[in-house]
Protein backbone atom coordinates (compact mmCIF):
# COMPACT_ATOMS: atom_id res chain seq x y z
CA UNK A 1 0.00 0.00 0.00
CA UNK A 2 1.40 3.23 -1.39
CA UNK A 3 2.20 5.74 1.67
CA UNK A 4 1.35 9.41 0.98
CA UNK A 5 2.48 12.04 3.11
CA UNK A 6 1.26 15.56 3.11
CA UNK A 7 3.81 18.04 2.27
CA UNK A 8 3.85 21.65 4.14
CA UNK A 9 6.94 23.26 2.66
CA UNK A 10 8.31 26.25 4.41
CA UNK A 11 8.16 29.29 2.63
CA UNK A 12 11.43 31.07 4.21
CA UNK A 13 13.82 28.75 3.91
CA UNK A 14 17.01 28.93 6.84
CA UNK A 15 19.91 27.75 4.35
CA UNK A 16 21.34 30.75 3.67
CA UNK A 17 22.00 30.91 6.99
CA UNK A 18 23.92 27.68 7.42
CA UNK A 19 27.84 28.21 6.70
CA UNK A 20 28.82 25.00 5.62
CA UNK A 21 32.22 25.44 5.67
CA UNK A 22 32.32 26.15 10.30
CA UNK A 23 29.23 23.42 11.07
CA UNK A 24 29.02 23.11 14.95
CA UNK A 25 27.43 19.41 15.44
CA UNK A 26 24.14 19.50 16.35
CA UNK A 27 23.24 23.25 16.33
CA UNK A 28 21.44 24.17 12.56
CA UNK A 29 18.53 22.31 11.79
CA UNK A 30 17.14 21.82 8.21
CA UNK A 31 14.25 23.33 6.87
CA UNK A 32 11.62 20.32 7.51
CA UNK A 33 10.92 17.65 9.43
CA UNK A 34 8.86 14.47 8.69
CA UNK A 35 6.02 13.58 11.76
CA UNK A 36 2.89 11.19 12.31
CA UNK A 37 1.26 10.22 15.72
CA UNK A 38 -0.29 7.56 17.31
CA UNK A 39 -3.40 7.84 18.89
CA UNK A 40 -6.81 5.13 19.50
CA UNK A 41 -4.33 2.42 19.24
CA UNK A 42 -2.93 3.21 15.15
CA UNK A 43 -0.77 5.37 13.50
CA UNK A 44 -1.92 8.82 11.55
CA UNK A 45 -1.85 11.06 8.95
CA UNK A 46 1.97 11.05 8.22
CA UNK A 47 3.64 14.72 7.49
CA UNK A 48 6.08 16.73 6.32
CA UNK A 49 6.49 20.04 7.87
CA UNK A 50 8.93 23.33 8.60
CA UNK A 51 11.35 22.15 11.43
CA UNK A 52 9.80 24.11 14.68
CA UNK A 53 8.90 24.02 18.36
CA UNK A 54 5.99 21.32 19.02
CA UNK A 55 3.30 22.62 21.65
CA UNK A 56 2.93 20.01 23.89
CA UNK A 57 1.27 19.94 27.51
CA UNK A 58 3.73 20.14 30.55
CA UNK A 59 1.97 16.72 31.83
CA UNK A 60 3.35 14.52 28.79
CA UNK A 61 4.56 11.38 30.14
CA UNK A 62 7.73 11.05 27.78
CA UNK A 63 9.30 13.99 30.26
CA UNK A 64 7.63 12.40 33.46
CA UNK A 65 8.57 8.57 33.28
CA UNK A 66 10.75 8.59 30.43
CA UNK A 67 9.26 6.70 27.18
CA UNK A 68 11.53 8.20 24.67
CA UNK A 69 13.30 6.44 22.16
CA UNK A 70 15.84 7.67 19.51
CA UNK A 71 17.89 6.64 17.03
CA UNK A 72 21.03 8.72 14.62
CA UNK A 73 21.52 7.86 11.20
CA UNK A 74 22.96 10.02 8.28
CA UNK A 75 22.65 10.74 4.82
CA UNK A 76 25.62 11.62 2.49
CA UNK A 77 25.79 12.87 -1.61
CA UNK A 78 27.03 10.83 -3.96
CA UNK A 79 29.72 12.78 -6.89
CA UNK A 80 26.63 12.71 -8.97
CA UNK A 81 24.21 14.52 -6.03
CA UNK A 82 22.19 11.73 -5.10
CA UNK A 83 21.42 11.56 -1.31
CA UNK A 84 22.60 8.03 0.10
CA UNK A 85 21.26 6.48 3.23
CA UNK A 86 23.35 3.95 4.84
CA UNK A 87 21.73 0.98 6.27
CA UNK A 88 19.06 2.59 6.90
CA UNK A 89 16.40 -0.72 7.68
CA UNK A 90 18.58 -1.29 10.87
CA UNK A 91 18.04 2.03 12.37
CA UNK A 92 14.36 1.10 11.85
CA UNK A 93 14.62 -2.06 12.98
CA UNK A 94 16.57 -1.10 16.30
CA UNK A 95 13.62 1.84 16.76
CA UNK A 96 11.60 -0.74 16.53
CA UNK A 97 13.65 -3.15 19.51
CA UNK A 98 13.79 -0.14 21.63
CA UNK A 99 9.92 0.18 21.58
CA UNK A 100 9.35 -2.90 22.46
CA UNK A 101 11.81 -2.81 25.51
CA UNK A 102 9.80 0.71 26.39
CA UNK A 103 5.96 -0.74 25.80
CA UNK A 104 5.75 1.33 23.39
CA UNK A 105 4.32 1.53 19.76
CA UNK A 106 6.75 -0.12 17.18
CA UNK A 107 5.93 2.03 13.87
CA UNK A 108 5.59 0.58 10.75
CA UNK A 109 8.74 -0.41 8.34
CA UNK A 110 7.58 1.60 5.16
CA UNK A 111 6.49 4.44 7.07
CA UNK A 112 9.15 5.38 8.80
CA UNK A 113 11.25 4.15 5.61
CA UNK A 114 9.00 6.60 3.26
CA UNK A 115 9.15 9.41 5.80
CA UNK A 116 12.91 9.40 5.61
CA UNK A 117 13.27 8.83 2.40
CA UNK A 118 10.78 12.06 1.44
CA UNK A 119 12.25 14.24 4.08
CA UNK A 120 15.85 13.67 2.96
CA UNK A 121 14.72 14.56 -0.96
CA UNK A 122 13.38 17.44 0.14
CA UNK A 123 16.12 18.45 2.39
CA UNK A 124 18.96 17.17 -0.18
CA UNK A 125 20.24 20.83 -0.70
CA UNK A 126 21.29 20.55 3.47
CA UNK A 127 23.39 17.62 3.27
CA UNK A 128 26.93 18.81 3.07
CA UNK A 129 30.06 18.26 1.06
CA UNK A 130 32.98 18.98 2.76
CA UNK A 131 35.46 15.68 3.77
CA UNK A 132 33.60 14.24 6.96
CA UNK A 133 30.93 16.26 6.57
CA UNK A 134 26.80 14.56 6.31
CA UNK A 135 23.31 15.55 6.83
CA UNK A 136 22.75 14.02 10.46
CA UNK A 137 19.41 12.54 10.70
CA UNK A 138 17.51 11.91 14.17
CA UNK A 139 14.57 10.13 14.41
CA UNK A 140 12.47 9.72 17.55
CA UNK A 141 9.33 8.87 19.32
CA UNK A 142 8.12 9.96 22.72
CA UNK A 143 4.79 9.60 24.80
CA UNK A 144 2.67 12.55 24.80
CA UNK A 145 -0.59 11.59 27.04
CA UNK A 146 -1.46 14.50 28.78
CA UNK A 147 -1.63 12.75 32.10
CA UNK A 148 0.35 12.15 35.56
CA UNK A 149 0.40 8.48 36.70
CA UNK A 150 3.09 5.70 36.21
CA UNK A 151 1.19 3.41 33.20
CA UNK A 152 2.38 3.17 29.34
CA UNK A 153 0.69 6.28 27.35
CA UNK A 154 -1.81 5.77 24.88
CA UNK A 155 -0.72 8.63 22.53
CA UNK A 156 3.12 8.88 20.97
CA UNK A 157 4.85 11.22 18.43
CA UNK A 158 7.50 10.15 15.85
CA UNK A 159 9.38 12.62 14.37
CA UNK A 160 12.70 13.43 12.63
CA UNK A 161 14.45 15.69 11.53
CA UNK A 162 17.97 16.27 10.60
CA UNK A 163 21.17 18.54 11.11
CA UNK A 164 24.25 19.11 8.86
CA UNK A 165 27.47 17.98 10.87
CA UNK A 166 30.86 18.08 10.38
CA UNK A 167 32.79 14.98 12.24
CA UNK A 168 31.87 14.66 15.50
CA UNK A 169 35.44 13.46 17.45
CA UNK A 170 37.89 15.13 15.51
CA UNK A 171 41.13 14.51 17.87
CA UNK A 172 41.74 11.11 19.48
CA UNK A 173 40.11 11.46 22.84
CA UNK A 174 41.50 9.85 26.07
CA UNK A 175 38.68 7.58 27.72
CA UNK A 176 38.63 6.48 31.70
CA UNK A 177 37.67 2.96 33.03
CA UNK A 178 34.31 3.90 35.17
CA UNK A 179 34.34 1.65 38.22
CA UNK A 180 31.51 3.29 40.00
CA UNK A 181 28.97 4.11 38.18
CA UNK A 182 26.63 1.75 35.55
CA UNK A 183 25.11 2.67 32.13
CA UNK A 184 23.23 -0.44 32.27
CA UNK A 185 22.65 -4.40 33.62
CA UNK A 186 21.36 -7.72 32.99
CA UNK A 187 17.60 -7.03 32.61
CA UNK A 188 17.50 -3.54 32.11
CA UNK A 189 17.64 -1.49 28.84
CA UNK A 190 21.07 -0.89 27.33
CA UNK A 191 20.96 -2.36 23.84
CA UNK A 192 17.95 0.55 23.17
CA UNK A 193 18.33 3.60 22.57
CA UNK A 194 16.39 4.97 25.25
CA UNK A 195 16.58 8.60 26.41
CA UNK A 196 17.23 7.52 30.23
CA UNK A 197 20.39 5.50 29.09
CA UNK A 198 21.75 8.87 28.25
CA UNK A 199 20.50 10.96 31.21
CA UNK A 200 22.05 8.84 33.77
CA UNK A 201 25.45 8.82 31.49
CA UNK A 202 26.13 12.27 32.37
CA UNK A 203 27.06 13.20 35.87
CA UNK A 204 29.66 10.10 35.49
CA UNK A 205 31.18 11.98 32.14
CA UNK A 206 31.06 14.74 33.93
CA UNK A 207 33.35 13.72 36.42
CA UNK A 208 35.89 11.64 34.05
CA UNK A 209 35.51 15.73 32.11
CA UNK A 210 36.91 17.44 35.36
CA UNK A 211 39.86 14.62 35.36
CA UNK A 212 40.86 15.60 31.84
CA UNK A 213 39.10 12.64 30.07
CA UNK A 214 36.77 12.75 26.85
CA UNK A 215 34.95 10.10 27.96
CA UNK A 216 34.30 7.10 30.37
CA UNK A 217 34.48 3.48 29.48
CA UNK A 218 31.52 1.65 30.90
CA UNK A 219 32.51 -1.72 32.78
CA UNK A 220 29.65 -4.36 33.42
CA UNK A 221 27.63 -3.87 36.64
CA UNK A 222 28.19 -6.83 38.49
CA UNK A 223 31.85 -7.32 38.56
CA UNK A 224 33.14 -3.57 36.78
CA UNK A 225 35.84 -5.95 35.36
CA UNK A 226 34.62 -6.39 31.76
CA UNK A 227 34.47 -3.37 29.02
CA UNK A 228 31.04 -2.74 27.59
CA UNK A 229 31.15 0.80 25.48
CA UNK A 230 31.76 4.54 25.55
CA UNK A 231 30.37 7.16 25.09
CA UNK A 232 27.85 6.32 22.73
CA UNK A 233 29.92 4.08 20.48
CA UNK A 234 30.67 0.56 20.55
CA UNK A 235 34.33 -0.54 21.49
CA UNK A 236 36.84 -2.47 19.14
CA UNK A 237 40.75 -3.14 20.77
CA UNK A 238 43.29 -4.68 18.00
CA UNK A 239 46.00 -6.98 19.13
CA UNK A 240 49.26 -6.69 16.46
CA UNK A 241 46.51 -5.15 14.16
CA UNK A 242 45.76 -9.18 13.31
CA UNK A 243 43.01 -9.89 16.28
CA UNK A 244 40.58 -7.81 17.19
CA UNK A 245 38.68 -8.09 20.72
CA UNK A 246 34.93 -6.54 20.81
CA UNK A 247 32.33 -6.82 23.59
CA UNK A 248 29.59 -9.25 22.28
CA UNK A 249 26.07 -8.27 21.91
CA UNK A 250 25.19 -8.82 25.99
CA UNK A 251 21.85 -6.90 25.77
CA UNK A 252 23.97 -4.32 28.61
CA UNK A 253 25.26 -2.37 25.06
CA UNK A 254 23.77 -0.80 21.82
CA UNK A 255 23.69 -2.93 18.72
CA UNK A 256 25.83 -0.46 16.92
CA UNK A 257 25.46 -0.66 12.91
CA UNK A 258 28.77 1.06 12.55
CA UNK A 259 30.12 -2.06 15.11
CA UNK A 260 28.66 -4.46 12.50
CA UNK A 261 30.28 -2.61 9.95
CA UNK A 262 33.30 -2.41 11.17
CA UNK A 263 33.21 -6.39 12.00
CA UNK A 264 32.13 -6.99 8.47
CA UNK A 265 35.14 -5.08 6.91
CA UNK A 266 37.31 -6.97 9.44
CA UNK A 267 36.77 -10.16 8.53
CA UNK A 268 36.35 -9.77 5.52
CA UNK A 269 40.13 -8.42 5.38
CA UNK A 270 41.26 -11.22 7.11
CA UNK A 271 41.36 -10.04 10.60
CA UNK A 272 39.88 -12.48 13.17
CA UNK A 273 37.32 -10.99 14.83
CA UNK A 274 36.85 -12.34 18.71
CA UNK A 275 32.97 -11.04 19.73
CA UNK A 276 33.40 -11.52 23.70
CA UNK A 277 33.24 -10.37 26.66
CA UNK A 278 36.46 -8.49 27.40
CA UNK A 279 38.19 -7.90 30.56
CA UNK A 280 39.87 -4.84 31.60
CA UNK A 281 43.20 -6.72 32.73
CA UNK A 282 44.14 -8.46 29.38
CA UNK A 283 43.16 -4.93 28.13
CA UNK A 284 45.94 -3.41 30.25
CA UNK A 285 48.15 -6.29 30.02
CA UNK A 286 48.01 -5.81 25.91
CA UNK A 287 48.56 -2.14 26.70
CA UNK A 288 51.42 -2.70 29.00
CA UNK A 289 53.38 -4.94 26.89
CA UNK A 290 53.00 -3.30 23.67
CA UNK A 291 50.71 -5.41 21.83
CA UNK A 292 47.46 -3.23 21.71
CA UNK A 293 47.94 -1.59 18.32
CA UNK A 294 44.69 -0.04 18.06
CA UNK A 295 41.60 1.26 20.08
CA UNK A 296 38.80 2.92 19.50
CA UNK A 297 35.16 3.72 19.48
CA UNK A 298 32.71 3.24 16.75
CA UNK A 299 29.17 5.11 15.79
CA UNK A 300 27.43 6.88 13.46
CA UNK A 301 28.55 10.11 14.61
CA UNK A 302 32.44 9.85 14.79
CA UNK A 303 32.37 6.73 12.28
CA UNK A 304 35.71 5.77 14.39
CA UNK A 305 36.63 7.48 17.56
CA UNK A 306 40.60 6.74 17.68
CA UNK A 307 41.26 6.35 21.95
CA UNK A 308 44.75 7.92 22.25
CA UNK A 309 45.34 6.78 26.26
CA UNK A 310 43.15 4.75 28.77
CA UNK A 311 43.18 5.79 32.26
CA UNK A 312 42.52 2.87 34.90
CA UNK A 313 42.97 3.18 38.64
CA UNK A 314 44.99 6.24 38.78
CA UNK A 315 47.53 4.74 36.01
CA UNK A 316 47.10 6.80 32.37
CA UNK A 317 48.47 4.00 29.67
CA UNK A 318 49.29 5.73 26.74
CA UNK A 319 48.57 3.57 22.66
CA UNK A 320 49.99 4.16 19.80
CA UNK A 321 50.63 7.21 18.07
CA UNK A 322 46.96 7.80 16.55
CA UNK A 323 48.39 9.18 13.39
CA UNK A 324 49.74 5.31 12.83
CA UNK A 325 46.87 3.30 13.52
CA UNK A 326 46.09 0.88 10.22
CA UNK A 327 42.75 -0.54 11.03
CA UNK A 328 41.17 2.55 12.51
CA UNK A 329 42.98 4.63 9.55
CA UNK A 330 41.30 2.05 6.67
CA UNK A 331 38.18 1.41 8.74
CA UNK A 332 37.27 5.21 8.45
CA UNK A 333 38.48 5.71 5.30
CA UNK A 334 36.40 2.25 3.80
CA UNK A 335 33.36 2.97 5.90
CA UNK A 336 33.37 6.69 5.31
CA UNK A 337 34.00 5.74 1.04
CA UNK A 338 31.08 3.28 1.26
CA UNK A 339 28.42 5.84 2.24
CA UNK A 340 29.70 8.56 -0.17
CA UNK A 341 29.37 6.50 -3.09
CA UNK A 342 33.56 6.92 -3.61
CA UNK A 343 34.09 2.91 -2.54
CA UNK A 344 32.32 0.08 -4.09
CA UNK A 345 29.46 -1.06 -2.17
CA UNK A 346 29.84 -5.34 -1.90
CA UNK A 347 27.55 -5.67 1.24
CA UNK A 348 24.35 -3.72 -0.03
CA UNK A 349 24.80 -1.25 2.66
CA UNK A 350 23.66 2.11 0.49
CA UNK A 351 20.45 3.08 0.07
CA UNK A 352 20.22 6.03 -2.87
CA UNK A 353 17.03 8.17 -2.83
CA UNK A 354 15.47 10.16 -5.69
C1 LIG B 1 24.10 4.95 19.08
C2 LIG B 1 25.02 4.27 20.02
C3 LIG B 1 26.10 3.47 19.59
C4 LIG B 1 26.52 3.40 18.14
O1 LIG B 1 25.57 2.87 17.29
P1 LIG B 1 25.66 3.16 15.72
O2 LIG B 1 24.50 2.44 15.16
O3 LIG B 1 26.96 2.63 15.25
O4 LIG B 1 25.58 4.64 15.56
C5 LIG B 1 26.84 2.79 20.54
N1 LIG B 1 26.57 2.90 21.85
C6 LIG B 1 25.56 3.67 22.31
C7 LIG B 1 25.30 3.74 23.77
C8 LIG B 1 24.76 4.38 21.41
O5 LIG B 1 23.78 5.16 21.85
Amino acid sequence: MAISIKINKTTQSRINQCDFENIEFGKIFSDHMFRVDFTDGKWGDPEILPYGPIPMAPSISAIHYGQAIFEGMKAFKSAEGKPLLFRPMDNIKRLNESAVRMGMPEIPEELFMEGLKQLVSLDRDWIPTKEGSALYIRPFMFATDDFVGVRPSNNYSFIIFGCPVNSYYPKPINVLVEEKFVRASDGMAGFAKAAGNYGISMLPTMEAKKKGYDQIIWTDGRSHQHVEESGTTNLFFVVNDTTVWTPALDGNILRGITRDSCIQLLKKRGLTVEERKVSVSEIIEAAKAGTLSDCFGTGTAAIIAKIAGIGYQGQDFMLPDPEKRDVSNWLYATIYGIQTGKLTDDFGWVVSVD
